[in-house]
This record gives structure tokens, sequence and C-alpha cells, in this order.
């Protein structure tokens, strides 16, 4: 099959043969429909990511079809139309026995553990427990869409901030994962309060359904501006940059025990940054921290999906071919950020 690969960290991206992969007996082999490009898989071939042993194959926000399974899988079979959690779970340790697949003790990522989806085929191991079935209406390159940003915000809003219609939701940093949070709060009936500091990623978050905009440039005090708007502070408030900065404007926008769901990977010398622990104590605040979402819990996004309410399809920049993928995920450094690519496999 062809699989755009690395040899070296930071070397060629080339699309090349490589021998099909075969099912483990717990798992299945992927036709690959459509495969988003992210900055994490960026920064597996910057060589960021201890879990990435070369040669790589990248990739992780796909669907696709089943092509074969192994001899212990039940729940699936040839031809079924499917997507999977950026994060997998094994399905038998503590974590997954109850219901937490998305921090399981021994998790398998396609495109960071293993090989990954920028290729004709993918191979998952653990398929019952972690393959999604899509709607019949749904595109690969929508359910592409889902994998990793989307699906993170979802468990933000959803799951993690438990946000309830007519809430104030503020999002800190109106990238792909920040304008998804939007959508989604906007989707539940939650008032949403977008703040970024370029002025086109704000229009953006508008379109998401952020009635209230903030230009964090121009705005020296973000957090007394939003109690200021909000009679006392947001309900649930999201970190979706990932920064000292909107991490301490997040938990200092929030009402009294509300909830600060921090969603944006603080990195390096940043990834202990002071915390205003009094305010977290006087004001009773909830600080949660989210890294996935369980196979499980699609349902309820997909169901939003389908009936209209949510758009993912708003998120896509472009679409690819597997040859370009190897050059445009190179130049994602100087990748500005707005909308989604995705490779089309033909
Ligand atoms: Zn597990
Ligand atoms: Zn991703």
């Amino acid at each position: 099959m062809k699989a755009v690969r690395y040899d070296a960290f930071e070397g060629p991206l080339r699309l090349i043969d490589v021998h099909d992969p075969t099912p483990t007996r717990d798992g299945v082999v992927i036709k690959v429909g459509a495969s988003g490009l992210c900055r994490s898989d960026w920064h597996g071939w910057k060589g960021h990511d201890a879990d990435v042993k070369l040669p790589h194959v990248p990739g992780h926000e796909f669907a696709g079809s089943v092509i074969e399974t192994g001899k212990d899988v039940r729940k699936w079979r040839k031809g079924d139309r499917i997507t999977v959690p950026f994060s997998m779970g094994c399905g038998t340790c503590e974590r997954c026995r109850t219901g937490d697949e998305q921090i399981c003790d021994r998790y398998y990522q396609p495109g960071f553990t293993g090989p990954g989806s920028f290729a004709e085929y993918v191979a998952l191991p653990y398929a019952d427990a972690n393959l999604v079935r899509l709607p019949d209406s749904m595109t690969f390159t929508t359910a592409a869409l889902l994998g990793c940003r989307f699906a993170t915000a979802y468990r933000a809003v959803v799951g993690q901030g438990r946000t309830q219609p007519g809430e104030w939701v503020a999002v800190h940093g109106c990238g792909g994962v920040g304008l998804s949070a939007a959508m989604i709060a906007r989707a539940l009936d939650a008032r949403v309060i977008g703040v970024d500091i370029a002025r086109d990623k704000l229009e953006l978050a508008r379109a998401c359904g952020a009635e209230i905009l903030i230009d964090a440039n121009a705005t020296p005090d973000v957090a007394g501006a939003i109690r200021n708007v909000t009679d006392g502070g947001v309900h649930v408030s999201i970190d979706a940059l990932g920064s000292p900065a909107t991490c301490r404007n997040s938990i200092l926008s929030l009402r009294k025990r509300g909830r600060h769901i921090q969603v944006g990977l603080l990195l390096g010398a940043e990834s202990e940054p002071p915390m205003p622990m009094s305010q977290v104590i006087a004001r009773e605040l909830e600080i949660r921290g989210t890294h996935g979402l369980q196979a499980r819990e699609y349902a309820g996004m997909l169901e939003l999906i389908t009936t209209g309410r949510l758009n993912p399809e708003r998120l896509l920049g472009k679409t690819i071919t597997l040859s370009q993928v190897g050059p445009e995920l190179a130049a994602m450094d100087s990748f500005p950020g707005v909308g989604v690519t995705v490779a089309v496999m033909g």
C-alpha cells in the first residue's frame, strides 16, 4: 500500500510503498476514506512526542471502512463504516472497565504509538472497545473532522463542563478546538463568549455562535470584563489555547462554583503555571482537565450532527490528496490555524 512515512525527525515525508497491515486477533484493518491534518502530527514529526518511534506513518483523525477483522472481533465486519477516538482504550484495564477508555492505562494512539492513517490502510487493535459506527448520511470527510479537536471540545463542554441550557460559557482561544467548543456550547443553548487576540478568529467565533467577542489585546483585564458582562462570571470557562495567561484568565472569569476546563496543552517551561488558588477556594471553583472522548459518548455528538444542530463541516478548510500530505505537514509551523485540512483518499 501507499503510505506517508518519515525515517528521521524533521526528515523527508515521503509517499512510499510499504507492506499492507494485517489485523491483530482483537483488531481490524481499515481502508482509510479521509484523514485530517493536525498540529499534533507536526509535533510528532518534529520529535516532540516520546510515543513516536521511527520510521513512522502519522495520521490520527480519520474515518473509513472495515476490510478485515481479527478472529476475536465480535461487533464488526467487512464493509462497516467507522471512526475511532484518537486515544483508544484497551477495554480491559480498570479505567476502561469503569467507562473511562479516554484515559486507559494501556492506550493505543494510531499515528503516535503505532502507524497512522496517512496511508491507504491502517490497522487498529481493541476494535470492539473503540470503533464508532458512522451514520449513513455522514461522509468520511466530515467524520475525519470529529477525530481530535471536535471530540475533545465535546468532552470539555458536555462531559467535563456539564454545560446546561442558558449558562454562560467563555472560550479562551478561538483556534480549531475553541471554535468547536463555541459551536457545541451554542448547540446546547448556552450563551457563548469568545476571547482571542486575532480579529479574524473572533469573527469565526461569532459565526460559530459566540454572542460576545473579547479582543484580549485591547482588554487589559479580560476576566474582569467577562465578569462584568455576565453579572458575576461565566458558569463554564474553557482554556482552549493552553498558556499561563489564558489559564489564569479562564479561572478568574468564572462565577462562584464555576467550572474551568483545561483543554489546551501547556508545554515545557509553561507546564506548571501559577494558579489563583485563593479564588478557587473562596469561590468554590472546579478545575478539570480533558483528554479525549470515549467511543460510547460519540452517540450524543453524532446525534447533534445528524439532526443539524451541529455543523462540523464549518471547520473544513480544504481537502488535499495523500500525495500532498507530506508538504502540507512540513509547512504546518507557518500555518495560520484557520480551518482544518483533510486528506481524502481516492
Ligand atoms: Zn484500558
Ligand atoms: Zn489531532
